[in-house]
């Protein structure tokens, strides 16, 4: 657990920024609502989608068209846009799955997550298997029920059903009127206004009515009879039953508050940003060794949680998102790369916003930058003005499907060996090049990924691959006392391969030949998770 009792008071830029990522089960309206965001922020540009040029957008939207066709989101990006007072630094994620480990990342480089449930559906189980990673990390979330325009459910119920299923309170921040086709709006719980949706125009902010307290005479003005006892009736109910938004208990993930709207008619999402500003949290506190890094420390110190190579398939560029943890970043600073402790200038940093990905002139402790380079930085490094300081708790989890790789071309062996890389690099996938033998094992998270890479190999190198059965099931990383790990590999050669990082894997197909090993070596450590560094 980090240390945040003494969360220091924050320069006022720092203090402004807002970075958080939208967790949702596919469908719910995670894209509907970001475009939301962004059209409210100005800018309306999504990183990663209109990034690409000519021939470029091409190949890209085709990629991009399968993530469709399978209606999931396979890259994660970052982008920034004001509002109010606000900075907002979004950062997306994947929703399926089959792409966990790169969620699980993703979530260590945001502050909060704003938690979207169809209001039809309530909690499905890729909201709720989110929602644990972030409870791991005890992340505040703001919840947005969707598709109230539509038939769903009774409020009571749904609130009811992320009390229990999730194990955190709710607090609703507004209260819905009317149901489906009768769905007019919402009573804002904390400010005691109206806010009326306009179903004509979507692209319209709700109008909103100032309303003083329940027995205001001028709710019967904008609120059919019939809808208006119903929401007198169940406001009360909700202030009797309901616990009151606390915002310390929001800030340390305990209690969530709940706003409905419709991200397709633009409605409630004002509210909702209003509500992330006002009660979302300040950039926090870094976990690092040997010391963390508290956001308005002077120096500069950021660290890596995404590589994306390929971006524009022209260039062989990769980009590496960096979650600044402090300090206030110019472009053209110095930083010392920590795991290689050489200096890098970081000339072209981007940042996403507007138009275009735009050169980040300057970035403050929770923004996110891109910073292209050509393999360099992976994920889990850290970059400081000079301090070996380094980032931790950025995993990468041991993968559960193990497949072995040709490349259909056999005079191409060399050509596949670079684009795995790349991609093991990235964390795409787990690349093992056995001891033994020619050849390479991928190892993934979710059988979807073997896809995704074959058509990404293809696209991107121009190299058709096959995948096909690999004799191993399970990898574990090897690690310990040298003498007894040079023992272990000299005795079980036909087991061994190396990572991307020329670290020692043991792969295996019985869990039966993993106990052996701990028994047989005792100096050894198998690990299933390996902390990226
Ligand atoms: P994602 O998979 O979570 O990114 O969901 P999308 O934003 O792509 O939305 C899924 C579908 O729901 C799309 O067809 C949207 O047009 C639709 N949708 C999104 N928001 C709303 C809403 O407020 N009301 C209704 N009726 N449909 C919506």
């Amino acid at each position: 657990m980090l240390d945040t009792s003494n969360q220091p008071t924050l320069p006022p830029e720092i203090a402004r920024r807002r970075t958080f990522a939208i967790i949702s089960h596919p469908d719910a309206g995670k894209t509907t609502l970001t475009e939301k965001f962004l059209l409210y922020g100005g800018a309306i540009q999504m990183a990663g989608q209109v990034r690409a040029k000519g021939e470029a957008r091409r190949t890209r939207s085709d990629f991009m068209q399968m993530e469709k066709d399978r209606g999931i989101s396979v890259s994660a990006s970052a982008m920034s846009f004001d509002y109010g007072n606000f900075r907002f630094n979004l950062v997306d994620t994947p929703g399926h799955s089959d792409f966990s480990e790169d969620t699980y990342r993703t979530l260590t480089a945001v502050d909060a997550a704003v938690m979207v449930i169809d209001g039809a559906k309530g909690v499905e189980s890729q909201t709720q298997k989110l929602f644990e990673v972030c409870r791991l990390r005890d992340l505040p979330i703001l919840t947005f029920c969707n598709k109230m325009d539509r038939e769903s459910r009774d409020t009571f119920e749904i609130i009811d059903e992320i009390q229990e299923m999730l194990a955190i309170d709710v607090t609703p921040a507004a209260w819905p009127i009317g149901v489906g086709r009768d769905f007019i709006g919402c009573y804002d719980m904390l400010r005691d206004r109206l806010e009326l949706m306009d179903r004509a125009d979507r692209n319209k902010v709700a109008e909103s009515i100032e309303i003083n307290g329940l027995g205001d005479p001028k709710l019967a003005e904008h609120v059919p009879e019939h809808l208006l006892d119903k929401l007198l009736e169940e406001v009360e109910m909700a202030r009797e039953l309901l616990p009151a938004l606390d915002p310390q208990a929001v800030l340390e993930g305990h209690m969530t508050p709940i706003w409905f709207g419709s991200a397709i008619n633009s409605f409630g999402v004002k509210e909702l940003m209003e509500g992330i500003g006002a009660y979302g949290p300040q950039p926090q506190v870094q976990s690092a060794e040997p010391r963390q890094i508290s956001p308005d420390e002077k120096k500069v110190a950021g660290f890596v949680f995404k590589v994306q190579a390929n971006m524009d398939p022209k260039h062989r560029d990769r980009v590496a998102f960096v979650r600044m943890a402090s300090g206030h970043f110019k472009r053209g600073m110095k930083l010392t790369h920590v795991r290689s402790k050489k200096p890098m200038a970081i000339s072209n940093p981007v940042l996403f916003l507007a138009s275009d990905r735009e050169l980040a002139e300057e970035a403050w402790a929770g923004d996110i930058i891109g910073i292209p380079n050509h393999g360099q930085l992976r994920i889990g490094d850290t970059l400081t003005e000079g301090e070996a300081i380094r980032v931790t708790g950025i995993p990468s989890f041991a993968p559960e499907l193990l497949q072995g790789v040709r490349a259909g071309d056999p005079m191409k062996a060399k050509h596949l060996e670079k684009a795995l890389m790349q991609f093991a690099e990235e964390g795409a996938a787990k690349v093992f090049k056995p001891s033994i033998g020619s050849g390479f094992i991928v190892g993934v998270v979710g059988a979807l990924q073997f896809e995704v890479l074959a058509s990404r190999i293809e696209m991107e190198y121009g190299l058709p691959v096959r995948f096909e059965a690999s004799q191993f099931t399970s990898a574990r990383w090897v690690s310990g006392d040298k003498a007894e790990v040079e023992k272990f590999v000299n005795a079980n050669k036909q087991h061994i391969a190396h990572d991307h990082d020329g670290d020692i894997v043991y792969l295996t197909r019985l869990q039966w030949d993993i106990d052996r090993v701990v028994r047989d070596y005792p100096a050894l450590n198998l690990t299933a998770t390996k902390e990226m560094m």
